[in-house]
């Protein structure tokens, strides 16, 4: 596996910390403390549940035997997920039609290699917090990150926390109205045409008969109006209800030239009138995200980070209490 010594890179004050990023067709899993510090890597092709989680596990054992010991672990998973801290379901994954992977427990494996604190998140929800930490959401306290690729999710981030609530956002699943004269149904298998619908990788795939980016010409300048058209209409919507100050859009979808500036654009007209706040007329408001395909995984090592904090926490109120429990003993 070719795992550099700890010596090599060493950041100090920086805890090492390690991350698993769970994608629906690959797992990265990785130890460093952000993504210019990644000590070492590896990605594993996701086949089923058991062999390629003891596969991905198997790279934090060789870690460990070179010396690379992580003080926390955050993991950041396809959903949907359980992240109810306490559900006897919590770290796994709830119902998928992923073939297999229904009722996983996708934080066992890494945490019994391990042996340290956990925290367990959405993909969507790691690379919201890396965009925050590092990408194009630095400094911001409330901002939206979508990701437009296969699928279309979205996290929130409120007073530098992700939203969680009974589950998690699905905000690819919101109701969007029709672009005028648009008749195409939709591609979501339980909505058909919500914003994922009608604005995903697949649905661009299904509505020009081949994959938006091999699109050119008259069928590129549609597919990106339509994608736009729609995406803004989902922003109007998530900026009635969370009042962002930044959305940051990420996914494979966006890579389509000039998708977030039209994005950007329709989204301004849509809010132009009401409610009337100048910085959703700004250049800053609608932005593509700045960590690529890195920020997944660099988001989990932001969770793995949480995790520390939280085990402080608990310690500190345990000590706390026993303190108190010891002054009232003494009378
Ligand atoms: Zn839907």
């Amino acid at each position: 596996m070719g795992l550099p010594s700890t010596s090599q890179s060493a950041e100090l004050g920086a805890d090492l910390l390690a991350g698993v990023e769970l994608g629906g067709t690959k797992i990265v899993c990785l130890l460093g403390t952000g993504p210019d510090d990644i000590r070492a890597s590896v990605r594993v092709d996701v086949r089923e549940p058991s062999a390629t989680l003891a596969e991905a596990a198997s790279f934090f054992r060789s870690a460990l035997a070179e010396g690379l010991v992580p003080r926390a672990v955050g993991i950041g998973s396809f959903g949907p997920v359980d992240l109810t801290v306490g559900n006897p379901a919590w770290g796994h994954i709830t119902t998928t039609p992923k073939p297999g992977w229904s009722g996983v427990d996708v934080v066992g494996p890494f945490t019994d290699v391990l042996g340290v604190p956990a925290a367990f998140d959405t993909d969507v929800n790691a690379a919201a917090l890396a965009e925050g930490r590092w990408g194009a959401a630095r400094g911001l306290a409330n901002f939206v990150y979508l990701t437009i690729g296969t699928g279309i999710g979205g996290g929130a981030v409120a007073g530098g926390r992700v939203v969680h609530g009974l589950g998690h956002p699905e905000m690819g699943h919101i109701a969007v109205p029709r672009v005028a004269g648009d008749s195409f149904p939709g591609r979501c298998p339980f909505h058909g045409d919500c914003l994922e619908g009608m604005a995903s990788g697949p649905a661009v795939a299904d509505r020009f008969g081949r994959g938006a980016e091999t699109l050119t010409g008259a069928d590129l300048a549609r597919a990106v109006d339509l994608v736009s058209r729609y995406l803004a209409a989902g922003l109007r919507s998530i900026t009635a209800v969370l009042a962002p100050q930044r959305f940051v859009l990420g996914g494979g979808l966006m890579s389509m030239p000039r998708v977030v500036e039209a994005t950007a654009l329709h989204t301004a007209r849509e809010l132009r009138d009401y409610p009337g706040v100048a910085a959703h007329q700004a250049a800053g408001f609608v932005v593509a995200a700045g960590l690529g395909g890195m920020a997944g995984p660099a988001g989990t090592l932001v969770l793995a980070e949480q995790a520390l904090v939280e085990q402080a926490l608990a310690e500190r109120a345990l000590a706390e209490r026993a303190l108190a429990e010891r002054a009232l003993a003494r009378g």
